[in-house]
């Protein structure tokens, strides 16, 4: 069982890392952000609690977030572990989590701020089957269209200049202490996350000692 919690600055890849991360080694992808994104999208009373201080950039609350992630993770559906990215955030929700879950090692994925504004700014999403883009490194083939299921393309509401400023202000007071909270246990491995998105991927997994990603293509 492999227990990983992945983290980095808005932009710094979290999500496709971890995507990657659970490739072949059948671990669960737990993305927090996904989960509220989704009761956004399909409009549930969750979704309306969370909607507004989303799209401000802002955190949602504590108790929300730790019910939210103790449901998911109670489904147990990772008898080979998980990869959770987006949590914990703060120093709260990460004593909620070590007394429930021992963690077999932390991912930082670090990113400097002028190339994290760079990246989020030139984020795309689709809305229907989550592929996400970039346009500047990962454009779409058609523009505004997604490669997979060719549905419109659109900007996470929290990618805005002033979403990301609240997020990185959040992020440098509230969630960097965590980190050092891990690393005071020695559990973080800081990868640079500027390199090719394999390139990062395979220094992950070698801080991890795991086997390397096999690409999908075979390529
Ligand atoms: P993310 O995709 O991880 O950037 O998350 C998107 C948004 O979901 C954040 O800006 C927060 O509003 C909310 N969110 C996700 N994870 C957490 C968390 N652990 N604590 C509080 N809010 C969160």
């Amino acid at each position: 069982m492999r227990k990983f919690v992945i983290m980095g600055v808005q932009g710094s890849g979290k999500g496709t890392q971890s995507e990657l991360l659970c490739d072949g080694l059948e671990l669960v992808h737990i993305s927090v952000g996904d989960i509220f994104r989704w009761h956004v999208q399909k409009h549930t009373k969750l979704g309306a609690q969370v909607r507004r201080i989303m799209n401000a950039g802002e955190l949602v609350g504590d108790d929300l977030v730790e019910s939210v992630v103790r449901e998911r993770l109670d489904q147990h559906d990772w008898n080979y572990g998980f990869v959770i990215d987006g949590f914990p955030r703060n120093g709260r929700q990460a004593e909620f989590f070590m007394e429930s879950y021992d963690i077999d090692g932390v991912i930082h994925l670090e990113l400097p701020e002028d190339e994290v504004r760079r990246r989020v700014l030139s984020r795309r999403l689709c809305p229907n089957c989550g592929m996400d883009y970039n346009l500047i490194a990962d454009r779409p083939k058609r523009d505004g269209r997604c490669d997979i299921c060719g549905h419109e393309l659109i900007t996470r509401a929290d990618d805005t200049p002033e979403a990301l400023e609240a997020r990185l202000s959040d992020y440098n007071e509230k969630t960097r202490p965590v980190l050092e909270k891990f690393r005071r246990k020695e559990y973080v491995h800081d990868i640079d996350a500027r390199p090719s998105v394999e390139e990062v991927q395979g220094k992950i997994r070698a801080a991890l000692h795991l086997p390397p990603h096999q690409a999908a293509t075979g390529s």
